[in-house]
């Protein structure tokens, strides 16, 4: 066991698409989403648009079927799976539903990767129509971030991540993502962590922004390709880093030129392999 947890968004991070567009455009309904879309915020629209869907007589199997072909890159699996086998405790934030992201994790058999998914509740009700609501109940208990849209703060789901941190004994985070909801999670982070954002997507941009404002060291990568290589590169490199640490515990505690012990190693390391210049 490491003492790493990895938390990925799910969209344009694991499958290479947004799983709610690929479910409305493979199933025709693109025009009444878009001419939706201005009314009413994304969350509630998704579930109005299984609403449509069921009465055009789409079938929970259909949705299923589209979600098994949702386009994923050739490494990503590879990479999810050999974090796991290192240890790594893998996450999910997802601004999604749990039965897209169900559907296709089980269709690449590593659901059992992941110890936790985070995202919008659903269930097939009695009519076998597709529920989606929102993760958090904006009129009843509104989360209150301005950064995030108003049915999920991803960031609130990181501080209950940290907060229990100590009690299960990790230590760093690894944060992926693609997406502007991406961003306030990437704030939450702290030094030790690390921020993956996706070269020239949205939480990219606003990471170059705003980089005084992130306390996390910031690797970028741009397919899965990258991904797996920079994940794995991190993995290795914080692993050697917490065995450097109780190695040397007594070696640092005596030699006093440096001040705190977490510093000394960190600062004590070879800066890591920067993949993209
Ligand atoms: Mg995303
Ligand atoms: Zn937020």
């Amino acid at each position: 066991m490491t003492g790493i947890i990895v938390v990925f968004d799910f969209d344009k991070t694991i499958i290479e698409l947004d799983s709610d567009n690929w479910v409305v455009d493979e199933l025709g309904a693109t025009n009444l989403f878009n001419q939706l879309l201005p009314t009413m915020p994304w969350n509630s629209l998704m579930d109005r648009m299984m609403k449509e869907l069921h009465a055009q007589g789409k079938t929970i199997e259909d949705i299923k079927e589209v979600l098994r072909r949702a386009p994923i890159h050739p490494r990503i699996v590879p990479a999810i799976k050999k974090a796991h086998a290192l240890g790594c405790d893998l996450r999910i934030v997802s601004d999604a539903n749990m039965f897209f992201i169900e559907t296709i994790l089980d269709h690449l058999c590593i659901r059992n990767c992941f110890s936790e998914i985070n995202s919008n509740p659903s269930y097939v009700d009695e009519q076998g129509r597709l529920r989606i609501s929102p993760y958090v109940d904006f009129h009843s208990s509104p989360h209150g971030c301005t950064l995030c849209p108003p049915n999920m703060c991803k960031g609130m789901i990181i501080e209950r991540i940290q907060a229990s941190l100590a009690k299960e004994g990790k230590k760093s985070i690894i944060y992926l993502g693609d997406g502007s909801g991406d961003f306030c999670p990437s704030l939450k982070l702290n030094e030790g962590d690390f921020v993956m954002p996706r070269k020239n997507f949205p939480v990219w941009d606003l990471i170059c922004e705003n980089r005084g404002l992130v306390k996390a060291e910031i690797e970028e990568w741009t397919d899965g390709e990258e991904l797996e290589h920079v994940l794995l590169k991190l993995v290795e490199k914080i692993n050697i880093q917490e065995n450097d640490n109780s190695n040397s515990i007594q070696f640092f505690s005596i030699d006093c030129k440096f001040e705190t012990i977490p510093i000394a190693l960190h600062e004590a390391l070879p800066p890591v392999l920067r993949v993209h210049q």
